[in-house]
C-alpha cells in the first residue's frame, strides 16, 4: 500500500479525530490481520477501561494487559487492540507508547505510575497573578520533556498585567528559562493569545500542567468551549444496551486535537527526568561540553566554561543552582527506582526524545 493511500485512510478513520493516523495505522496491521479492533482509552478503573472504537465506546477488561510492572498497565490515551465481541471483551495488548507521563509513588520500592501516554503537547501553565517562579517552571519542563512530549508554557492572568513592556519582559524571563520551548501569555477572560493555543493543541493529544491555582481549569473550559467537569460526564451505552454516565479524561477538543485530564497529573511530580534536566537547561549541558575535562563538576577546575560564562554574566547564577538541585534530587529518585524500569521507559521514549532534540536544535538555529 502506497504511502498516501495509507493516509488517507487514516485521515478518513472514524478515530481519526482522536488521532489515529498512518503510524498507528502501520502498528496495528498485525492485530487487523487477527480480528482485533483498534481503540483509544478514554478511562482506566479497577480492571476494566473505557476504549472509544470506530463503532462506538466499549467497556474492556484488561486482564490480559495487567502485568505486575505498574509501568506496563493500560492507561489513559493508549492505543489498544480489543476483542471484536464477548463478555467480558477483552483488551489483547497496547501499540508501543510514543510518550508516557509517569509519577512516582510513595510506596517503598518507589515504581512509577503511568498517567497518560501518547501525549504531544505538554502545556505548562503558570500565572501571572503570583510572582514568577523559574525554579518551578524548570521542573515542569524537565517532566514534560522526560515523557517525550513538547512542552509549551501558557503565561496565564495576562490580563492583570496592565503594561505591555512588563508583559513582554516576564515572556522573556520565562523564556531565558525554557530553551527550545514556545511561551505564549493569554488572558483567558478576554480571551487573547487563545487562538494561538488551540492552533498548537489542535495538532494531537495535550495535557496540562501547572501547580493548582495556575489557571489550569479556567485553560481547560476555555480549550474545551464549556465547563470541563460538565463534558466529562458523557451518555454512553454499554454492553448491554444499556445507558450509562461514565466519566472520560480524554476528551475531542471542539477545535481539533485531544485533550487528557487524568487526576495524577494534577499533582504529578519529577520522576527520572535526568535527560528531561538536560534539555531545559541545554545552554549549560552545551557550555559544559566545552569544559577542559570531561568530568568537570564545574566546581574551581581549571578551564571550567561555565564557570566562564558565570563570571562574565552569559549564565545567570539562578540558572545555574536551579540545574544543580534538579540533577541532585533526580539522582536520588533514580537510586530508588527499579534499573529494568527505567531501561524500557527509555527504549520506548528514545525516539520521541530525539524528535523533542531535533525541534530545539532547528529553533535555536534560526535565532
Ligand atoms: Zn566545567
Amino acid at each position: 500500500m502506497s504511502s498516501s493511500s495509507l493516509s488517507r485512510s487514516a485521515s478518513s478513520h472514524p478515530l481519526a479525530p482522536y488521532g489515529w493516523d498512518t503510524g498507528w495505522e502501520a502498528e496495528f496491521a498485525v492485530y487487523a490481520g487477527q480480528g482485533l479492533l483498534p481503540g483509544r482509552v478514554v478511562r482506566v478503573d479497577r480492571g476494566q477501561c473505557d476504549v472509544v472504537t470506530a463503532g462506538g465506546t466499549v467497556r474492556a477488561d484488561t486482564a490480559f494487559v495487567t502485568p505486575h510492572d505498574p509501568l506496563r498497565v493500560v492507561c489513559t490515551g493508549d492505543w489498544v487492540a480489543v476483542e471484536p465481541a464477548g463478555d467480558p471483551r477483552y483488551v489483547r495488548t497496547y501499540l508501543p507508547r510514543r510518550s508516557a507521563f509517569v509519577r512516582s509513588t510513595s510506596s517503598k520500592r518507589s515504581e512509577g505510575q503511568v498517567l497518560a501516554a501518547n501525549v504531544d503537547h505538554a502545556i505548562v501553565a503558570v500565572s501571572l497573578a503570583a510572582e514568577l517562579d523559574l525554579a518551578r517552571i524548570e521542573r515542569f519542563l524537565a517532566l514534560a520533556w522526560e515523557s517525550g512530549a513538547q512542552p509549551l508554557v501558557v503565561l496565564t492572568k495576562a490580563d492583570l498585567v496592565a503594561d505591555p513592556v512588563t508583559l513582554s519582559h516576564l515572556v522573556e524571563d520565562v523564556e531565558s528559562a525554557a530553551p527550545g520551548v514556545q511561551v505564549c501569555a493569554v488572558s483567558s477572560l478576554g480571551g487573547d493569545g487563545l487562538d494561538v493555543l488551540g492552533a498548537v493543541v489542535a495538532g494531537g493529544t495535550s495535557v496540562l500542567l501547572g501547580q493548582s491555582g495556575a489557571g489550569k481549569s479556567t485553560l481547560a473550559n476555555a480549550l474545551v468551549g464549556e465547563d470541563v467537569m460538565r463534558v466529562h460526564a458523557i451518555r454512553d451505552v454499554d454492553g448491554k444496551g444499556r445507558h450509562t454516565t461514565t466519566t472520560r479524561n480524554l476528551l475531542v477538543l471542539p477545535g481539533g486535537g485531544v485533550f487528557i485530564d487524568t487526576p495524577g497529573l494534577r499533582g504529578v511530580g519529577l520522576w527520572d527526568a535526568e535527560s528531561g534536566v538536560g534539555q531545559v537547561f541545554a545552554e549549560i549541558e552545551e557550555l559544559a561540553r566545552e569544559c577542559r575535562f570531561h568530568d568537570c563538576a564545574h566546581g574551581a577546575e581549571p578551564g571550567c566554561a561555565v564557570l566562564a560564562a558565570l563570571d562574565d554574566g552569559r549564565l545567570a547564577q539562578r540558572r545555574l543552582d536551579s540545574y544543580r538541585k534538579l540533577q541532585r534530587e533526580n539522582q536520588w529518585i533514580v537510586a530508588k527506582t527499579d534499573a529494568r524500569a527505567r531501561a524500557e521507559l527509555r527504549r520506548d521514549w528514545k525516539r520521541k526524545g530525539a524528535e523533542g532534540r531535533a525541534a530545539m536544535e532547528f529553533k535555536r538555529g534560526r535565532r
